[in-house]
């Protein structure tokens, strides 16, 4: 039993977080929203404790997909950077507001960039890809995602400074919209970079948020000099050029961990 007590540390996190939403916002869909995310989250870390091989898609898979089709599609939230703009300048705490303040900006500071490995709805194709190992150098291409923020909160604040009409049809297929381009960039640059993760290194916007609070997270890997051999096997697995072996918090690339454990499966010495 001592051996699950971190799965069921964070179910216990995401139930604080569902019933206190629940209860605050007089709202029963928080209860189950952060249950079943929480809930899932739970199961892939139980998967992978039992050393499934899948573990960290099946928890991707089950909450990407009920992000993207029940929220997005279905109930109609924009759950995308452009969403959680629209709510913060309407002042209503809701949905994509909680999402991002959650999963996003203070989550982070917990669980560091664990969404990206285990959530994220773009990741959750890209993942699929070829190119699991970056075939090619890291590129000086990060200033990018810069752009692509003040472009969504340029795109958000010209809505509401132009008084349009019927915003929330707009964030509808805004969101659409949104997710077929990130589809698409990520799929092209996967495949010019042969890196399967290049889009989130250079041009996810929601990286201005997760990279500084990432760089506090509480769960990070960390390594056993005694253990380690300096063999680099962990440097080459990594999905995101992370060097591990350092455990301070300015590692090469530290905020870019996303917890997918490659690195920790590999090392043949056990050092991480
Ligand atoms: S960097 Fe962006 S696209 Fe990549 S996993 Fe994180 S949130 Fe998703
Ligand atoms: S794989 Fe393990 S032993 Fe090899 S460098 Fe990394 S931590 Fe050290
Ligand atoms: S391989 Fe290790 S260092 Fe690299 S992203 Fe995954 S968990 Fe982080």
């Amino acid at each position: 039993m001592k051996k699950y007590i971190l799965p069921i540390l964070m179910l216990a996190v995401f139930e604080a977080v569902a019933i206190t939403l629940w209860l605050t916002k007089n709202n029963i869909f928080y209860l189950f929203n952060f249950s079943y995310i929480g809930g899932a989250i739970a199961l892939g870390m139980v998967l992978y404790i039992r050393k499934n091989q899948h573990a960290r898609r099946v928890v991707q898979l089950l909450v990407g997909l009920y992000m993207l089709i029940y929220l997005g599609l279905i109930c109609g939230e924009n759950m995308q950077i452009e969403g959680f703009w629209y709510y913060l300048f309407t002042g209503v705490f809701e949905a994509a507001t909680i999402h991002y303040a959650v999963a996003k900006i203070f989550g982070p500071v917990l669980f560091g960039r664990g969404w990206c490995g285990y959530a994220c709805w773009t990741a959750m194709v890209l993942d699929f890809l070829p190119y699991k190992v970056p075939a090619q150098p890291r590129k000086k291409l990060g200033w990018i995602r810069y752009v692509t923020f003040a472009l969504s909160l340029i795109f958000v604040g010209a809505l509401f400074l132009a008084h349009v009409g019927n915003i929330e049809r707009i964030m509808f297929w805004a969101f659409i919209i949104g997710n077929a381009l990130y589809y698409l960039a990520g799929i092209i640059l996967a495949f010019a970079f042969k890196d399967n993760r290049a889009f989130c290194k250079y041009i996810c916007p929601i990286t201005v948020f997760l990279k500084p609070m990432s760089y506090f997270a509480v769960l990070r890997v960390k390594c056993d000099k005694e253990k380690c051999v300096s063999c680099g096997k962990c440097r080459k697995v990594c999905p995101m050029n992370v060097d591990v072996t350092d455990n301070s918090r300015k590692r090469e690339n530290g905020t870019e961990c996303i917890l997918c454990m490659e690195c920790v499966k590999n090392c043949p010495k056990g050092a991480l």
